[in-house]
């Protein structure tokens, strides 16, 4: 008898608890589908994927089918294949990944199979914590407490590789070359997408066992490049956070807490997330009226001065620049852009939220809508709106020697760059105006 492993959001051979499962009483054949859902992704997400898939292909000793099609209909006709039963997914909690795992689900019931979820991408699965009367928490603090008094299990020990059954090849196989060549080969990201398991992993043991203890210190420093730069690897599920609290648990130092916190910072997202789907698109609290957002061509130009890296905000531009160039963007930094967006700006915080999301090779749907909506005052446990980042103060601060800003604006001590696009102080004090005005109409 052979199972069948559904991959997801959990493209990794160690700490799999849902691979484990599928394995565990027989060879299991591995299946991937590359939906239609997967076009609403940026050419820089696909390829990382597809050179992902391809690595893990390898690794699998050529195991790892990848399919076109909705989910429903490749893992039906792949359990058909091997006759599976039962297939075994990590559970996702998205309001996307719901209702994919719901069409697999009925897919595979109305021809006599199940789908049997196990684990999820997070140390602690959404919905799990809750306040004492029930209902979810709305502020971090707390939520860190509960968190951690929940606890997480151990990882789990690395799958074995060769005993998975390879499935017969398929019309709708993904020739997955072809589609990182799909990419295009001019965005500066492209040939960074490299990705090797064995190789992440040494990366995150390297990370814990040399930087985590200054991470509490540094890590909201651009110019010193101290945090983990896992994110992408996160979002993929190429490695999981529960590995990384592993790594983390002999540890005692302020660093190895603080990074601990901003892992459960992802969780709390997810949890928000999952019980209020709306926050997807929709501000969970209302800051401006709908009028006080700009709007038109000057809303238009703004935005593109912003999104090109040329609001003569050198904070702001040297951002927007390393996200252009390389997919990636510093906490910190991803901060004061999206403060100086909504709130100098006052471009919604969903106009941010979709360049990011065309961007970002670390993209997540809930850590993405979640952080713009904590950044724009618009979310449960927010930055107050009436808290409006000043760029330059913040330069001083994280980037004290002008290093961060130096490296990403050459032409920055030349009469290329431009002149700021705004009077920051002024920006702030009609934003604020506006803000009031409105809260007092409600
Ligand atoms: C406007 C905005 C948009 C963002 N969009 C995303 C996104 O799409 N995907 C994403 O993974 N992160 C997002 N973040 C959170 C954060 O900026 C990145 O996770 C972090 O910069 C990634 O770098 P790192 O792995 O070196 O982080 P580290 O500092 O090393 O942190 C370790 C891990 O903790 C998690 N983490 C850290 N900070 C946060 C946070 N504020 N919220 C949630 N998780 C966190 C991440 O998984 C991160 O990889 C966003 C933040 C802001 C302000």
């Amino acid at each position: 008898m052979t199972s069948l492993w559904w991959a997801r959001r959990d493209l990794r051979l160690h700490d799999n608890p849902a691979l484990l499962e599928a394995q565990r009483t027989a060879d299991a054949a591995a299946v991937f589908a590359w939906t239609p859902a997967l076009h609403w992704w940026s050419g820089r997400r696909s390829a990382h994927l597809a050179r992902s898939l391809w690595s893990l292909r390898e690794d699998t000793g050529g195991a790892l089918a990848v399919r076109r099609g909705e989910a429903a209909q490749v893992v039906l006709a792949a359990a058909r294949q091997v006759d599976a039963r039962v297939v075994f997914a990590a559970q996702e909690f998205s309001p996307a990944g719901v209702a994919e795992q719901g069409a697999v689900a009925a897919a595979l019931e109305a021809d006599g199979r199940h789908v049997e979820f196990v684990g999820s991408p997070y140390a602690v699965a959404p919905g799990r914590v809750l306040k004492s009367d029930g209902t979810p928490y709305r502020v971090f603090t707390p939520f860190l407490e509960s968190w951690r008094a929940h606890g997480w299990r151990a990882p789990a020990i690395p799958a074995s590789p060769d005993r998975l059954a390879r499935l017969a090849p398929a019309d709708n196989d993904v020739d997955l070359d072809l589609h990182a060549a799909h990419c295009d080969a001019t965005d500066p990201v492209y040939p960074q997408v490299e990705f090797r398991e064995a190789r992440l992993l040494e990366a995150a043991e390297d990370f814990v066992a040399h930087d985590v203890e200054r991470y509490a210190a540094e890590r909201d420093r651009p110019d010193l490049d101290a945090t983990s730069h896992l994110s992408r690897e996160l979002a993929f599920g190429q490695i999981h956070p529960r590995t990384l609290l592993g790594m983390l648990s002999p540890l005692r130092n302020e660093g190895a807490r603080v990074f601990q916190s901003q892992l459960a910072w992802r969780e709390f997202h997810a949890d928000t997330l999952w019980h209020a789907p709306q926050a997807q698109r929709h501000s969970l609290t209302v800051v401006l009226d709908e009028d006080d957002w700009a709007h038109g061509a000057a809303a238009d130009a703004a935005f593109a001065a912003w999104r090109e890296g040329r609001t003569g905000f050198t904070l702001v531009d040297a951002g927007m620049r390393q996200l252009a160039q390389t997919g990636w963007m510093h906490n910190r930094v991803r901060m004061v852009v999206a403060s100086f967006l909504v709130k100098d700006l006052r471009v919604p915080w969903q106009r941010g939220a979709e360049h990011f999301r065309r961007t970002l090779l670390d993209y997540d749907h809930a850590q993405n809508q979640l952080n713009w909506q904590w950044v724009a005052g618009t979310g449960r446990d927010a930055s107050p709106f009436f808290r409006i980042f000043n760029p330059r103060t913040q330069l001083e601060r994280f980037d004290p020697h002008l290093r961060y800003v130096q490296r990403w604006i050459p032409e920055l001590d030349t009469p290329a760059y431009p002149a700021p696009m705004i009077d920051h102080r002024e920006a702030r004090e009609t934003t604020l105006h506006l803000y009031h005005q409105a809260k007092a109409r409600r």
